[in-house]
């Protein structure tokens, strides 16, 4: 179909009560993957690539990722992932990207408000939408996006006054998940609870980040709770890590081309991209949007 921005996709998984899942497209091989698993689930989606990505790619990767876009049937965002700056936030909408997310979480609240404020007006002016973040998600180590160690779950009464003033178009909420995969010891546990307080007191759609440790179940419930966006990134780079290393590893030393080393992670990644789709209830739903 078209580029779209992230409040577009966000209003229809909202109505419909769904979420969009966001992928982050690391490396050309992720991007393809991600985008086949989608065309033959027909569903809608986030391509999201974090600033560390986009430095590793390099800028002319977003203009691949528009041409994907525009070739696709369906309805496509283009979104940065965890925008640290106003400038880093510029540069991505300068580079074509329909949605940004700007996270000053860990900034105290008056910071986060202003600077969140500062980015929806300039993407407003230019009709890119803006997920911002309230309350951290927990970090586990070793992944892009980072974050603290433990979880700070977002207060709804905060997070009615800091839409109000923002103005953001999404708001990314720390309900008890972690970037990256949890210690075999650690069983985290999602607050519905707090995800329905939320619900209540805020009139944008919510976004859930760092759900790869949690329990397929608590994900649904989520979703099914009002989650509308669910961001993945260690679960499809896991899979493609380990395939990749059996492909290099099978003793055959003579194995080099791009070709021959990446259709099988690839494989292993549109695996998980087509569970998620499903798991999310964003399967075929990208009807909702052709008029
Ligand atoms: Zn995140």
């Amino acid at each position: 179909m078209v580029l779209v921005s992230g409040k577009e996709l966000l209003a229809v998984a909202r109505e419909h009560n769904f979420a969009i899942p966001a992928y982050n497209c690391g490396s050309g091989q992720l991007l393809n993957a991600t985008v086949k698993a989608c065309e033959e689930t027909n569903t809608p989606f986030i391509i999201a690539i974090h600033p560390d990505e986009l430095s590793f790619l390099t800028d002319s990767f977003v203009a691949q990722c528009i041409d994907e876009a525009h070739r696709s049937r369906l309805p496509i965002a283009i979104h940065l992932d965890h925008g640290g700056s106003y400038e880093q936030v510029i540069h991505a909408i300068q580079l074509g990207m329909t949605s940004v997310m700007i996270d000053k979480s860990l900034a105290p609240y008056e910071e986060n408000v202003a600077i969140t404020k500062k980015v929806v007006e300039a993407a407003h002016a230019v009709g890119v939408s803006v997920e911002a973040e309230l309350g951290t998600i927990g970090n586990t180590g070793n992944t892009v996006e980072g974050g603290i160690e433990e979880g700070i779950y977002t207060e709804p009464e905060v997070a009615k006054d800091f839409v109000e003033k923002t103005g953001c178009d999404s708001l990314a909420v720390g309900i008890g998940t972690s970037h990256g995969l949890y210690p075999k010891d650690i069983k985290p546990k999602l607050r519905i609870d707090i995800l329905d307080d939320i619900v209540k007191a805020v009139d944008v759609p919510l976004v859930l980040h760092g759900g790869s440790g949690n329990p397929d179940s608590e994900i649904a419930q989520a979703v099914t709770h009002g989650i509308n966006k669910v961001n993945i990134s260690s679960d499809i780079k896991i899979v493609f890590a380990e395939k990749l290393r059996e492909e290099l590893n099978d003793g055959n030393s003579e194995k080099r081309e791009p070709n021959v080393l990446f259709p099988e992670p690839m494989k292993a990644t549109e695996k998980v991209v087509r569970q998620k789709n499903e798991l999310f209830g964003a399967v075929d739903k990208a009807n909702y949007y052709f008029n």
